[in-house]
């Protein structure tokens, strides 16, 4: 990864920058903002330029030299200083025993750096036994140590860890900016930087995966599908449309655009002021989907079924089947 990926967030840069010129930095950070905006990217880079064996002055910006071992060592996260802590495949939380294993690491001397650094994503995920551990490292931080804590929602943390943090806040990207970092990282289809910022709601990892899984013709699709149910119903349309959007492999886009083509449509009758009545009819259906995907996960529900009944309400709610 080089420097230039860093797009947006010049405040929180700017901010990490400053400290590494003047060598003053504080033990703990948190790093929230919403998912997919590029707090680990940051953290990544932060890292590097903290363990670089060339620029401990912040002189090439905020990365390393991107040319020494020990910026290639954190590149392939197999620096000697540096623990990365995240959810283990198949757990649902953050263990003790993962954060124990990073308070033991950050009280030894450093091996290859000046410093130590770890890094917990997403730190929310703690259970509460590790969320204790770590606050006593954060009470008793070890000498060049750094703890870099992040997270989309930072109203999980115990509120004795956040106030022990210097926090830094990452905003949304702009449209702009989220173009700019997907170029930079792989080939923009021709003209669909609108419909890919919409569908992947500013997210850059949500816009890298539609674009390398082929999923925005998938997006049109489906988009076009609900607006065809929406203008002109047809029992048999419908049936066709929840059959063919019922796959397994379709399954979790379609929760999502449509969870995301309900708010829309909130949005849209809340501005154009069609009315108190017809904005509750679509708050109403937005819950509605919401529930029944919920219990679709959660007792395995017919998918087809379920696709059927959303698209009857919906149908039901635009007034397209009175
Ligand atoms: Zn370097």
């Amino acid at each position: 990864m080089a420097m230039t990926e860093i797009v947006g967030h010049g405040e929180v840069i700017w901010g990490l920058h400053s400290g590494l010129v003047s060598g003053q930095w504080p033990h703990a950070y948190l790093f929230s903002g919403p998912p997919g905006v590029g707090k680990a990217t940051v953290a990544h880079h932060y890292a590097q330029s903290l363990l670089c064996e060339h620029t401990l002055r912040g002189e090439e910006g905020l990365s390393g030299c991107q040319r020494c071992p020990s910026c290639h060592k954190v590149d392939t996260r197999c620096h000697a200083d540096l623990i990365w802590v995240e959810m283990v495949e198949k757990k649902t939380r953050i263990s003790v025993d993962q954060i124990r294993d990073l308070t033991r690491f950050l009280s030894l001397t450093p091996m290859e750096s000046k410093w130590k650094v770890a890094i917990v994503d997403d730190a929310a995920e703690m259970n509460a036994a590790a969320a204790n551990a770590l606050l006593k490292t954060l009470e008793e931080p070890p000498a060049e140590s750094i703890l870099i804590l992040i997270t989309s929602r930072p109203g999980m943390l115990l509120a004795t860890i956040r106030s022990r943090c210097v926090k830094y806040h990452f905003r949304s990207l702009s449209r702009d900016e989220f173009g700019r970092i997907l170029q930079s990282r792989t080939e923009l289809p021709e003209g669909r930087l609108d419909p890919l910022w919409e569908y992947a709601e500013g997210n850059v990892g949500y816009g890298l995966q539609f674009i390398t899984s082929n999923q925005l013709e998938v997006c049109d699709q489906l988009v076009q599908d609900l607006e065809a149910l929406m203008r002109q119903f047809s029992l048999a349309k419908l049936c066709q449309t929840a059959d063919f959007w019922s796959k397994e492999d379709h399954f979790l886009l379609v929760r999502w655009i449509i969870g995301q083509w309900i708010a829309k449509r909130v949005r849209r009758s809340v501005l154009s002021g069609e009315g108190a009545e017809v904005v509750r009819r679509w708050l109403v259906l937005e819950s509605l989907a919401k529930d029944f995907f919920a219990r679709a996960e959660a007792y395995n529900i017919n998918k087809r079924l379920l696709l059927e009944g959303i698209f009857i309400k919906l149908s039901q709610t635009a007034g397209a089947n009175p």
